[in-house]
């Protein structure tokens, strides 16, 4: 199996090489600077001592602070984390927010936790990251398995670690809270969001029907579950959707609202009735517009790329596309919106929460929904130029776009001493 970080540095060349990114900076890009991995114990509910493994890489933060979620997973090993991290310094410089990138996560199978011992883990790997992380410095977020209640203990945990009279001034520490406890209204979605502001731009800019077109996606989480859920408005029809559990389809059409009550409750999609169970190659062949992988990396492969039957993917998991893939992809004429770009919508709310907090302020849904689009439709139109002035895929498109911006600023800087 291929490296993560290894289809990171080969996304990343096509880009510099084409680009003509000075070989300088191109050094400095393709290292992680920081990469911690703490092992800690945990006390089970039945008494016994557990140990695990946690990581936070922070890759780039000459644009700002280090930013990016963490995710609870068995898959979590130091690979994964640099990959997710580098992808988080390439998004928020596409998305133009004064942020770098970073990712963490623990090695573990949240699903065979009670919420005491999920609570447990969290606040003891807080702790054990210390000052690594802070509101000025690295700004963790959700991600895979991770959620607002998890952010909440998060900021709780490292509030406890400080000073009393400093306490209040550093709730930024982390984003993606619950509302009440300094979450941004409309930060839950936003991902989603995001996703479905971008593909709808993109539509109406190459002539690509929303209202009637067919569409499957892969993960009925967070991020799958509420482009569903958005994208409804348009008129898209969602046919096919697969899980960790399985796959359905239905060719009239999922209730994408119906599916997510269902899902939160089950944890999973699996019996769910208005749907034929069909097996993974039946999914990925499925006669669609449009699929949007919303799970993990590594979906769209040399062996799974030329099943699919749609003209276009949205990618809203971090890196579902391998090399083979996109490949495979393109030239099969399948157009791809790169997770860089379509995912960034969550990176920028947290963006508006980290604000909102600092400035004691208090947005509303309407503003914090009216600000994502203008702000994730710029990026779009920034990578929509690069694509047109490069003539390339939209993937080496938008990094691009994040080099350049990287390379001005580091020139601008010079390097020290
Ligand atoms: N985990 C999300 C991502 O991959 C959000 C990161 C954040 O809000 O910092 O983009």
């Amino acid at each position: 199996m291929v490296k993560l970080y290894e289809t990171v540095m080969a996304q990343f060349d096509q880009a510099a090489d084409l680009m003509e990114l000075d070989p300088e900076i191109r050094k400095i890009l393709s290292y992680t600077t920081n990469e911690i991995v703490v092992n800690f114990p945990v006390v089970m509910d039945d008494g016994c001592i557990q140990m695990f493994t946690g990581y936070r890489v922070q890759h780039n933060n000459v644009l700002g602070p280090y930013k990016g979620g963490l995710r609870f997973h068995p898959q979590v090993d130091i690979d994964e984390v640099r990959a997710l991290a580098a992808w988080m310094t390439w998004k928020t410089a596409i998305a133009g927010i004064p942020y770098g990138g970073a990712k963490g996560g623990i090695e573990m199978r949240p699903w065979d936790h009670s919420p005491a011992e999920l609570e447990a883990i969290t606040r003891r790997f807080t702790f054990a990251l210390g000052a690594n992380i802070g509101p000025e410095y690295d700004i963790p977020a959700p991600d895979v398995n991770t959620n607002p209640q998890i952010m909440a203990w998060i900021l709780d945990t490292y509030l406890q670690m400080m000073p009393p009279l400093e306490r209040n001034r550093a709730t930024h520490v982390v984003t993606g809270k619950p509302v009440e406890s300094g979450g941004s209204p409309g930060r839950y979605k936003a991902t989603g969001q995001g996703l479905v502001d971008v593909l709808e731009v993109w539509a109406k800019d190459y002539g690509f029907a929303l209202d009637g077109a067919t569409y499957i996606i892969q993960g009925y989480g967070n991020v799958g579950s509420w482009a569903a859920r958005l994208l409804e408005p348009l008129g898209p029809v969602l046919v096919g959707v697969e899980d960790h559990s399985g796959a359905l389809l239905n060719p009239e059409g999922f209730d994408p609202d119906e599916l997510a009550q269902y899902v939160d409750a089950e944890g999973r999609i699996q019996g769910y009735p208005a749907g034929a169970a069909v097996d993974h190659r039946t999914f990925f062949g499925t006669e669609a517009d449009f699929f949007v992988p919303a799970a993990l990396e590594n979906q769209i492969t040399a062996e799974t790329a030329p099943w699919l039957n749609v003209r276009l993917v949205v990618e809203g998991a971090n890196g579902p596309t391998d090399c083979d893939g996109d490949r495979i992809l393109q030239e099969r004429g399948i157009l791809l919106i790169p997770d860089v770009l379509a995912n960034a919508g969550g990176v920028i709310v947290s963006y508006f929460e980290w604000l909102q907090n600092k400035r004691s302020e208090f947005w509303d849904l309407e503003e914090t929904d009216i600000r994502l689009k203008k702000q994730i439709v710029g990026a779009y139109h920034r990578v929509r130029d690069a694509v047109e002035r490069y003539d390339c895929s939209w993937r080496t498109g938008a990094y691009i776009v994040a080099l350049a911006r990287l390379e001005q600023v580091y020139k601008e800087r010079g390097i020290f001493p």
